[in-house]
């Protein structure tokens, strides 16, 4: 008789692939939670859980197309969401933006992972900052090709340093990520950085990938400057979707706009354009939202005011945090989150996946450990700023205890 192996093993390719975000911390907090313990979530970017209903006229376009939305689509996307896109690229100063030059996805994050397989060869770099949205590492490395971070500056708003950029570049670099405005760090690139980052793509003739999923939540009048409209003569993907500024995270909707010289990239986008192929199209009800939501009353202007939800709770966040001895954290320009830093001297941190564990099962609290975003130190962590003032003022006392236990011990 035929031998089976016992057990059926995973793909060598995962072998170096993380996602710690969804990892470890997570599941431990689910079996906290089947145990009956009440878990405050400070982990996951996900608006609507926190009481952010999209606004109602997207659930009803989407609600009135479901009947229409039952077949696939064009694998590139419907074409009213795809001419949303264009006008809305267009207002923002990319005036040839036209719906041939705009792809739906299943959110960003398929679309990340199409881009780079169609991409990448055996060993092909990606310049991908640290911290980092771990999917960019992860989505590299699974399409064959090699992440090289380059380091954002604490020191600098956690802004990313040019020169250091550009001594990252081998002849195998292929492409260079920005995150503007950025997970985790909440920075939000000035002009120039934007520029300095354009530069460097046209003179080494990289491929500018630019996720902008934050694009609409900044603060304090902070300018959100589009790396397209630096990098004209650049090949750039622009990456966007509805899932933070629209909150509908759960319907799947993102898109790519491409720009600059595309008659570079044919041979690359018909690869692309096999990917998407292959997948069918994207989840078509969640595309009828675009259009809706493009079109009608930016509700996320509210939230970013001072008087808004989201801008009070980055200040209580931000205050309360930087109140604690030996924390310090920046604040942030824009997106979800904070990530603050543990004074080594009086927290010294061997393993912080251990260390937020430790914090989930003292205190119920569940952020996300430095490492997780690709950092390259044990002193920092992620929390998102999405709960309420209440919520946030409470979870944060639950930190300052911990932490004053964790110095005791
Ligand atoms: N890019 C960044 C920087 C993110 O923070 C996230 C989600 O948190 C995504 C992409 C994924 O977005 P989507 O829901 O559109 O897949």
């Amino acid at each position: 008789m035929q031998q089976f192996p016992d057990e059926i093993v995973q793909s060598p390719k995962l072998a170096s692939v993380r996602y710690d975000v969804r990892g470890p911390i997570a599941q431990e907090a689910a079996r906290l939670e089947r145990e009956g313990h009440r878990i405050t979530r400070l982990n996951i970017g996900n608006p609507a859980p926190f009481g952010f209903e999209a606004p109602d006229s997207i659930l009803q376009t989407m609600i009135k197309e479901l009947p229409t939305a039952q077949g696939y689509s064009d694998s590139q996307g419907i074409h009213s969401a795809r001419v949303a896109i264009a006008q809305y690229y267009q207002t923002r100063g990319m005036v040839d933006a036209g719906p041939d030059d705009v792809w739906l996805g299943n959110g960003v994050s398929e679309l990340i992972s199409m881009v780079l397989t169609a991409l990448l060869g055996h060993g092909d770099e990606v310049l991908i900052p640290a911290p980092d949205y771990p999917l960019w590492t992860g989505a590299t490395k699974l399409a064959g090709g090699t992440p090289v971070h380059y380091i954002c500056d604490e020191q600098n708003h956690w802004w990313p340093d040019l020169a250091e950029i550009e001594a990252k570049i081998t002849d195998r670099t292929k492409a260079l990520v920005v995150i503007n405005p950025n997970n985790p760090t909440g920075a939000v690139y000035p002009r120039e950085v934007l520029e300095g980052m354009a530069d460097i793509c046209r003179r080494h003739g990289l491929l500018l990938l630019a996720d902008e999923i934050y694009e609409n939540i900044t603060f304090d009048g902070v300018e959100m400057v589009n790396a397209a409209t630096v990098a004209e003569d650049v090949l750039t993907i622009t990456f966007s979707g509805l899932s933070k500024t629209w909150r509908v995270a759960g319907f799947r909707s993102g898109w790519i706009y491409i720009s600059g010289p595309t008659h570079r990239a044919k041979n690359y986008l018909e690869g692309l354009g096999l990917l998407m192929n292959m997948r069918m199209c994207a989840n078509v009800p969640g595309q009828h939202a675009i259009q809706a939501a493009l079109g009608g009353h930016q509700s996320i202007e509210d939230l970013i005011l001072p008087s808004g939800r989201l801008h009070e709770q980055r200040e209580t966040a931000h205050r309360l945090l930087a109140q604690i001895e030996g924390v310090s954290v920046e604040k942030a320009d824009g997106a979800l989150y904070l990530f603050p830093r543990l004074d080594p001297d009086l927290y010294p941190i061997d393993n912080d996946e251990h260390f937020v564990i430790e914090l989930l099962r003292q205190q119920k609290i569940l952020v996300s450990h430095g490492r997780a975003f690709n950092w390259v130190d044990t002193q920092h962590f992620r929390l998102v700023t999405l709960p309420s003032v209440e919520d946030l003022e409470e979870a944060i006392s639950g930190i300052a205890d911990f932490l004053s236990g964790y110095r005791a011990g």
